[in-house]
């Protein structure tokens, strides 16, 4: 790349302040595939201040929505040019099977183009006159950017989760710094070089790779910064939330689950393993989003944890490059030393290890897992409760409705809950007693972007994606006027 180790600031490619980088390595070969630039808290505020002038000077708040619904498709079109360079990067950084990869990219370009619609909508719904009862005053409700952007993002859908804040803060007329994950930098780097390419104007989007506590923390510290908005674990989105205290900012979270699958026994038996698969082993499990908590009613349980197990050791692991994988490498050592903790305490804890657990025959190399399948864990053990975020699956067993929906909430997450059942009226009212933010009826994943996502309780905090994703980069402003030629006769009588 002609642009490792800099940084993306004002337009330009820079190199850091202190000059430090950093190695991103392959995870299915534990092999260093490119060199990226370490920002400091120096870089952090050279990218602030350039974003800042873009919004208060750079006229970027200022144009039509329709001017930047044009920049949005440009930037859209040109992620489908390279969308399978794109693709093969995210394998190489990630890991994840390269069909996901090309997937991801193509929601990451409709994102795009779809908040360029937004965009141009919001001309028309800028604003709304507001009712008032006095007549001698007449009111309006008008959207504005929120301003300067912080968006801190995750691992585990690089370039699409730059994308959910991106491209929403850009149509509504906010600038922009972006922090990827210091675990998979190389396609925000991508975003960066597509913008200049798009001739987006300077400063309107920066992107400064680093570490956390480096780069992630001065930004959300910045005093110019006015908005945060964030993916990632709990513990991160709390020290996130509380920098963010210290001056008002403006918070969107998006954070970790432990998302409940319930089983009724009238399912057909193939659909429900597909999906419970589908719902746990996609993108190796860290998927924040994941059904990681199965409930299987009683009279389904046993054949239906057969059909799972034997379909779960046909998954084809390997290096997601190769043609036919389904499950790549976690995405790097310390993540697949979590999970391998995570898996021991679950044995550890009595539950049963059905299926999985180990490092698969063949791959001695890379951060290789078999699918995993746990059963017989109580209420109370960690492997049910805490979110593992890799391909390990709790199963267990329920009589009757209440008792399932009762387990199904009773976690400190609420991101996502999936409910399946041949009777659709059943499925519906249990999809309106489960406190999550997204419920799937007789499916698990699906995500479209027109559709609000983000979760209760501790999985976060306000609604990406769809209008809601707009509506998270925008203020509401009152302007009221005195319309009566009457004086006003308070203190001037
Ligand atoms: P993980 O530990 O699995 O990488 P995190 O939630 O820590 O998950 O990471 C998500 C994003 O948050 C990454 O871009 C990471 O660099 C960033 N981050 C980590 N620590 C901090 C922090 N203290 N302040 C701001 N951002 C942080």
């Amino acid at each position: 790349m002609s642009f490792s180790n800099t940084l993306f600031i004002n337009g330009e490619w820079k190199p850091p302040v202190r000059g430090g980088s950093f190695d991103t390595i392959d995870p299915a070969t534990e092999v260093a595939i490119a060199q990226v630039a370490a920002a400091t808290r120096e870089d952090v505020d050279l990218a602030v201040q350039a974003a800042r002038r873009a919004f208060d000077d750079g006229g970027w708040p200022l144009l039509s929505g329709k001017q930047r619904a044009d920049y949005l498709r440009r930037i859209a079109s040109l992620i489908r040019d390279k969308q399978q360079t794109l693709a093969e990067l995210e394998v190489r950084d990630n890991g994840k099977p390269l069909p996901e990869a090309l997937w991801d990219i193509g929601d990451t370009a409709y994102c795009f183009d779809f908040y360029a619609d937004l965009a141009e909508k919001l001309d028309g719904e800028r604003e709304q006159t507001v009712a008032l009862t006095d007549e001698r005053f007449s009111s309006v409700a008008r959207k504005e950017p929120v301003g300067v952007c912080g968006a801190i993002v995750p691992w585990n859908f690089p370039m699409l989760m730059a994308a959910w804040k991106v491209a929403p803060a850009l149509a509504a007329g906010c600038t922009v710094v972006l922090k990827p994950s210091e675990v998979t930098p190389l396609t925000a780097l991508q975003l960066a070089e597509i913008a200049r390419e798009a001739e987006l104007p300077p400063g309107v989007l920066n992107v400064i790779t680093g570490f956390g506590p480096e780069a992630g923390a001065p930004l959300s510290e910045h005093p110019d910064v006015d908005k945060l908005a964030f993916t990632g674990s709990v513990p991160t989105g709390r020290k996130i939330m509380q920098t963010a205290a210290a001056d008002i900012k403006n918070v969107s979270l998006e954070l970790g689950g432990k998302s409940a699958f319930i089983v009724f026994d009238d399912s057909d038996i193939e659909k429900a393993v597909e999906w419970i698969l589908f719902g746990i082993f996609w993108n190796k499990g860290e998927v924040c989003s994941a059904t990681s908590r199965v409930l299987v009613q009683r009279g389904l349980y046993e054949p239906l944890l057969a059909r799972l197990v034997e379909e779960a050791e046909k998954i084809r692991i390997g290096n997601g490059m190769q043609a036919d994988v389904l499950l790549g490498p976690l995405v790097n050592a310390a993540q697949y030393d979590k999970v391998r903790r995570a898996i021991a305490q679950g044995v550890e804890q009595g539950a049963t290890l059905l299926s999985g657990g180990a490092r698969p025959a063949g791959h001695e190399k890379g951060f290789f897992l078999q699918p995993t399948i746990f059963t017989d864990m109580t209420e109370e053990s960690d492997i049910w409760r805490e979110e593992i975020f890799g391909p390990v699956v709790c199963v267990r067993a329920f009589d009757n409705e209440a008792e399932a929906i009762a387990s199904a909430n009773r976690s400190r997450f609420g991101l996502a809950a999936a409910v399946m059942s041949a009777d659709l009226e059943r499925a519906e009212r249990v999809a309106r007693r489960l406190r999550a933010g997204i419920i799937w009826i007789n499916c698990s994943q699906p995500t479209f972007t027109e559709a609000p996502w983000g979760g209760y309780k501790q999985s976060g905090i306000g609604r990406e994606l769809g209008e809601w994703g707009l509506n998270n980069y925008l203020e509401i402003k009152q302007i009221t006027r005195y319309d009566s030629e009457e004086p006003w006769g308070w203190y001037l009588k």
